[in-house]
């Protein structure tokens, strides 16, 4: 676990890193002159009260605004304390609008795993965050936009861009002009809305396309510490070379292993081994929908 308090990224971004015990994102303000926009508003009032309280330590305009990635609820559920004009992709105000009237009691939750509709993952770390208090308020994003939103924060100026992917339809990336700083979101991770997480390959290489439009030396995705522009070559060039290996051996599991391993010239780490899975299960999934 990596410790919860701010930390400098650049001259403008403060973050608070992530926190996989109850499956917090990483939480960022970007600060120009006059404003202080707040990427993602965190799983809960608890999550977000933190990151104010951190934020207050520092001398930076008041947070004006928060832009929200994605509809997931670990990046959503503190709007609500927040108390902020929220900006969202249309996407992602639908994906909102969808949770706001639920249930999030055990029964609900359980109820809607076995439905399929919510990952066990997901619900057991809503219990775990939230306790025992789980009427959970959510509110809708007050501004949105489609494909894309340019915010000048004072001198310091955001886009704010729909790019989608496997993980989720609705994902945006917010990139930092002035500091060369790429917001990722969870975009870049496998779709986990089944009990089988699953990249595609077309899913992935045209995301990774987009993603080279962005002139960037930082690189954070919600749920690690942020990338130096190498780190995320690496991270990249791997994923690629999954979608390959995919094609070549049709999405066998076993076959995908032996040929990245002679490719990479080493025994696969647990990570690599499972990320094959979730290319091999991209293939079924594919497969099995034809
Ligand atoms: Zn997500």
């Amino acid at each position: 676990m990596f410790d919860q308090q701010l930390h400098r990224l650049t001259e403008h971004i403060l973050y608070l890193p992530p926190d996989a015990d109850t499956d917090r994102p990483l939480l960022a303000a970007i600060s120009g002159e006059k404003h202080t926009l707040l990427v993602d508003a965190g799983n809960s009032s608890a999550h977000a009260e933190l990151f104010l309280r951190e934020l207050d330590k520092y001398p930076i305009a008041k947070p004006s605004q928060v832009v929200l990635t994605h509809g997931h609820w670990e990046h959503v559920f503190g709007a609500y304390y927040l108390n902020l004009p929220c900006i969202a992709s249309e996407g992602t105000k639908q994906e909102i609008e969808k949770m706001q009237h639920l249930s999030w009691t055990d029964e609900a939750l359980n109820q809607r795993v076995k439905a399929g509709i919510e990952s066990s993952f997901s619900a057991e770390m809503i219990k775990k965050e939230w306790g025992d208090n789980r009427k959970i308020p959510i509110i809708l994003p007050s501004m949105t936009f489609s494909e894309r939103m340019e915010l000048d924060l004072g001198g310091i100026h955001c886009l704010i861009e729909h790019v989608g992917g496997d993980h989720a339809d609705d994902s945006s990336v917010v990139y930092v002009k002035e500091d060369k700083v790429l917001f990722l979101g969870d975009c870049l991770y496998p779709d986990y809305k089944g009990e089988q997480w699953r990249y595609t390959v077309e899913g992935t290489q045209a995301l990774l396309k987009r993603l080279e439009n962005y002139d960037a030396d930082l690189y954070v995705l919600s749920h690690d510490i942020p990338l130096s522009k190498t780190q995320f070559r690496i991270y990249t060039d791997l994923l690629k070379l999954f979608c390959q290996i995919t094609l070549k051996m049709h999405g066998e599991f076993e076959a995908m292993i032996s040929a990245l391993s002679k490719e990479l010239g080493r025994r696969l780490e647990p990570l690599e081994r499972l990320v094959i899975r979730y290319f091999a299960n991209g293939v079924e999934t594919v497969g099995a929908r034809v």
